[in-house]
């Protein structure tokens, strides 16, 4: 194994992945990637692969924007050996009350300052775009015709291929501790050996608290259960994906012909549950009829690991040097991967951030929070 790295990133989840290929296409050398189980095992390969741009906060707005040009030319710019499978269907966002249609409002407001193309939506309009959709109790909605989904295996693959190209190590090995020295990363330890180095990524999406803790850093993130399900494929009937923030759930058809949805938990779980295949299987035949006689071929789950703001946190420890994190996605972490790759490479390498958002962690101690109000 190697034992010298400029940087070492634990997690090959797409967001570690992402950043290392971000590194090395700058040409840095020397960049280890730490996975203890394999690529997709965490959040990445259990999620719902939705990408969407409606969002209610400038900087959600900005990383959503500047990832879904990267997403749309992914097989161009990775040079992926299988295509992405995006799919940009749009984003049918369901309103059930006069309170979230203004939210609605205001959000779309806030992405409009960013050409996103988002409108507001009737009940009727609604129908219009998903003809199954049962309108009952619905008021209106909000839709954007460039979001849509991708394939998570397929886009964290393609960034540790074109990683590896570029000369980052993939190491099957599990980080058991850091070593500092005073307030400076000296090395970080695996069940492998020991890795000299100055440098540090935190990609450990949903165990990244105990990363956190191999410093000695309380981190304010929090892991939570969130479910899923997956159906038999079927031909081609939903072409966005739909949502509701109020009834916490998500449901989308993949290019492959499976529905994919999940809901919120309403009670703490610790794995996959009947109350929620129930529950979500009572949502959507009710929403979306045609679904009520399809057979589910699979049920998971997987961590959503939370800030305080609902927002990431990426940034430089301010208390340990060369000790960085790209955490707490929130349940949103896939789609806004491409962006954050690109953000990590300007912090390790001092340069000036791509685009004017503020992610680092000190912003919770300066209050300097605004809370994303449009998360499932
Ligand atoms: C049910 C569900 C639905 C979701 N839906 C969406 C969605 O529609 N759109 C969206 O954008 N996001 C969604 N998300 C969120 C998204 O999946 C995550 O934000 C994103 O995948 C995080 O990627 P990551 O690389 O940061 O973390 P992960 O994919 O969790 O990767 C972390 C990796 O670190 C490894 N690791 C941990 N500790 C160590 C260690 N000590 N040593 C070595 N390796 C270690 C793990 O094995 C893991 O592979 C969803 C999440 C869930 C659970």
């Amino acid at each position: 194994m190697m034992n010298k790295a400029y940087v070492v990133i634990i997690g090959g989840g797409v967001t570690g992945c992402s950043i290392a290929y971000n590194l090395a296409k700058k040409g840095i050398k020397d960049i280890i990637v730490l996975e203890r189980k394999y690529l997709s095992y965490g959040a990445t390969g259990r999620c719902g692969a939705g990408i969407r741009q409606q969002w209610g906060t400038h900087q959600n707005c900005i990383l959503s924007t500047e990832s879904i040009k990267i997403f749309e030319n992914m097989n161009e710019i990775l040079q992926t050996k299988r295509d992405i499978e995006l799919k940009q269907k749009g984003y049918l966002l369901l309103a059930y009350s006069e309170k979230e249609l203004k939210q609605f409002k205001k959000n779309i407001e806030i992405q409009h300052e960013h050409n996103i193309p988002s409108t507001l939506v009737t009940p009727e309009e609604a129908k219009e775009i998903v003809p199954m959709l049962n309108t009952e109790n619905i008021i209106g909605g909000a839709f954007c015709p460039t979001d849509g989904h991708a394939n998570p295996f397929l886009v964290n693959q393609a960034y540790a291929d074109a990683a590896k190209r570029l000369g980052v190590k993939f190491i099957k090995a599990e980080a058991l501790g850091i070593k500092k020295k005073e307030s400076k990363i000296i090395g970080v330890e695996t069940n492998k050996g020991f890795i000299e180095t100055t440098r540090v990524v935190n990609a450990a999406g949903s165990w990244s608290k105990e990363i956190g803790s191999m410093v000695g850093i309380d981190l304010p993130v929090y892991s939570e259960v969130h479910e899923i399900l997956a159906t038999e494929p079927v031909k081609p009937i939903l072409n966005p994906m739909v949502m509701s923030f109020s009834h916490n759930f998500y449901c989308q058809q993949t290019p492959h012909g499976s529905f994919i949805m999940g809901m919120s938990p309403i009670e703490k779980v610790k794995d996959v549950s009947w109350q929620f295949l129930e529950r979500m299987t009572k949502k959507i035949s009710t929403l979306l009829p045609p679904t009520k006689n399809l057979r589910i071929v699979r049920q998971w789950s997987g961590y959503y690991n939370i800030s305080p703001d609902k927002q990431p946190i990426v940034c430089e420890s301010e208390e340990i040097e060369g000790f960085y994190m790209a955490i707490g996605f929130s349940g949103h972490g896939f789609m806004l991967s491409p962006a954050v790759g690109i953000l990590m490479s300007n912090i390790i390498l001092k340069e000036k951030l791509q685009w004017d958002v503020t992610l680092d962690i000190g912003r919770f101690k300066r209050k300097e929070i605004i809370e994303e109000p449009s998360v499932v």
